[in-house]
């Protein structure tokens, strides 16, 4: 996903418009977030030229689903904010940067980004999400289960000392 920018750099004309669909398909990134799946995100907005900067105003908005890194439920939710972004320019020439190669502007760098800035770095079902028990696996937002908190499983109880004894090495 690259634009051309160089009538904006020029100033040919005033901004570059922005307006489609953002395809979020890299696995890496659906990983990181504990995204299941994703609608297209619409991303909208325009691409101006400053005295100093290229300058990105734009805003996304879309669905997706995602996975309660507690408890493993999976749940919808709204992705959508606004995207500020300032790549500095110099003399109408763009330092070779990441974002900027030649005329082309690598908008889905930005747009990753700006997503990952919004994201949360923990994603929850909910706030108050009780997860499951390390010990049985019952859902605890669902029902209790009878694992007495105390009674460590003996193949836990093992690694714990094979830990221990990798530390005294
Ligand atoms: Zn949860
Ligand atoms: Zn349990």
């Amino acid at each position: 996903m690259n634009i051309n920018i160089s009538k904006l750099i020029t100033e040919k004309i005033e901004y570059v418009d922005i307006n489609f669909d953002f395809i979020l398909d890299d696995s890496e990134f659906l990983k990181d977030y504990n995204i299941v799946k994703s609608s297209p995100i619409r991303v909208l907005g325009k691409i101006y030229k400053e005295s100093d900067s290229i300058f990105i105003d734009a805003s996304f908005s879309g669905k997706a689903v995602f996975q309660c890194s507690r408890c493993l439920k999976e749940f919808k939710s709204n992705i959508s904010d606004n995207i500020e972004f300032y790549i500095p320019i110099s003399e109408n020439k763009v330092e070779d940067d990441s974002y900027i190669n030649g005329h082309l502007l690598n908008l889905k760098m930005v747009i990753e980004e700006a997503l990952a800035f919004s994201l949360p770095m923990k994603v929850l079902c909910s706030e108050e999400c009780k997860g499951l028990c390390p010990n049985c696996g019952q859902n605890l937002n669902i029902d209790e289960c009878n694992c007495d908190i105390d009674d460590i499983d003996p193949r836990l109880e093992k690694l714990k000392h094979f830990f221990n004894e990798d530390e005294e090495v």
